[in-house]
């Protein structure tokens, strides 16, 4: 289909949109937070409601020693708006101290320094401990397990919710439409711009903006553009009973990434951390990677666990890289990527929000972002091409 970018209208969509945005999870309210200051946004989702994949289903941790090359400059730059949200955009804080704590067996310890090397690197302000300060931080470790550890006091718990609903309320505030039960099923490219279809509307942009997550490949497929190779892998997470005692604890990770957890109210939030591949959908949990969390965890503690309040899964998609893909695509003038968050797509959002705004409205890197050392190129789609 071809012709110019022009106001046609089947149903209800904005006349005016001159960025489509595709996905209603943190990385779509963020681009749409991002770019509605500058431009007509339409945001498209297609379920009933927003966040309901994997933004919804998290562990709500900012880590700074996590996360490949391109993600922790990101992260580091998103502190400012997580720390200082703008003005009105939300009523509670976005962050509430943590602290995160890796913790290694003997046979473990070689890679507990791989780790505090890394932390090292990207300045988390982490440093070892030994086993006497593992457990006067956790005392339900066990000490026939622990034998050291790495102490990252600088970790925090993000309310997702929050932090979405501050994404929502700027890009609303600046007009942005976001139209739920939306699912985009068809995307043709225009002479100067693109039209994008569901089934009760076409909308005419110049831009699109691809932040459908697991769904990352099969909506570039509609605009006619090879796939990246996401890979969309499932993580469980599920609540124990807990006890206000642990409510200071910090968040405690395997450091071979085994198994997590972390206080959450009065009960833990629990993970094997796998990643096992999926297909794009409405993922649930397997029994078996609950019980070998569960298994784990008893063995590294003294917590003795035996029941399961609530669980859910959802998909951590990865690039081939496993870094985050934000950009245009070369073979598609005016269709950018947003995906590629695997796990730190929460606390990237800030970031990677504004450094898709300015690469849609071609601006120049802003200074906030190239201070945290964040280097478009590591995330540009031209590496795949
Ligand atoms: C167990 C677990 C723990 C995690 N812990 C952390 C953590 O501690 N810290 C952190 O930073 N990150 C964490 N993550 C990762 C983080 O949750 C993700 O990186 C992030 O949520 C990805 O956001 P997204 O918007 O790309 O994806 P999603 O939230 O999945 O949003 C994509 C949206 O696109 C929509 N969509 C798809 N196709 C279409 C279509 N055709 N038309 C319209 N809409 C469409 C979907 O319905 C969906 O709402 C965790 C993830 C899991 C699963």
């Amino acid at each position: 289909m071809g012709g110019e970018p022009q106001r046609h209208r089947k149903g209800r969509g904005d006349p005016l949109t001159e960025v489509v945005v595709i996905g209603g999870g943190i990385a779509g309210a963020s681009a749409a937070a991002h770019l509605a200051p500058h431009a007509p946004v339409t945001l498209l989702e297609m379920e009933r409601s927003l966040a309901y994949h994997t933004t919804g289903r998290s562990a709500a941790l900012f880590v700074a020693n996590y996360g490949g090359e391109g993600s922790r400059p990101l992260a580091h730059a998103s502190l400012p708006f997580l720390e200082q949200p703008p003005e009105g955009s939300t009523d509670v804080p976005l962050l509430s101290d943590r602290g995160a704590l890796w913790v290694a067996a003997a046979d473990q310890l070689g890679h507990l320094e791989e780790v505090a090397a890394e932390g090292e690197r990207s300045g988390a302000g982490s440093s070892l401990v030994d086993r006497d300060e593992a457990l006067r931080l956790v005392p339900k470790l066990s000490p026939r397990h622990v034998e050291a550890g790495l102490y990252e006091p600088s970790a925090r718990d993000i309310d997702v919710a929050a932090l979405h609903q501050a994404f929502v309320r700027i890009a609303r505030s600046h007009g942005a439409q976001i139209h739920l039960s939306s699912p985009v099923t068809g995307i043709n490219r225009l002479n100067q711009g693109w039209r994008v279809s569901t089934p009760d509307d076409q909308i005419d942009c110049r831009f699109v903006v691809n932040a459908s997550g697991a769904w990352g490949d099969l909506v570039a497929s509609m605009a006619g553009i090879e796939p990246l190779g996401l890979l969309p892998m499932r993580r469980t997470a599920f609540m124990v009973p807990g006890d206000q005692a642990y409510s200071g604890w910090p968040m405690v990770v395997d450091v071979d990434h085994r198994f997590y957890f972390r206080p959450d109210g009065v009960q833990l939030l629990c993970s094997l951390a796998e990643e096992i591949p999926d297909e794009p959908g409405d993922v649930g949990p397997e029994m078996e990677d609950v019980a070998l969390a569960i298994e784990r965890i008893n063995q590294a503690t003294t917590l003795d666990i035996r029941t399961v309040s609530s669980q859910w899964t959802g998909l951590r998609t990865f690039a081939p890289d496993r870094d985050l893909v934000i950009g245009e695509e070369p073979t598609a003038p005016g269709f950018f990527w947003l995906v590629g968050q695997g796990g730190t797509g929460i606390m990237t959002s800030p970031a990677y929000g504004t450094l898709l705004a300015n690469q849609v409205l071609g601006d120049s890197l802003p200074p906030g972002l190239a201070e945290a050392g964040v280097d478009p190129k590591t995330t540009d789609p031209a590496r795949f091409r």
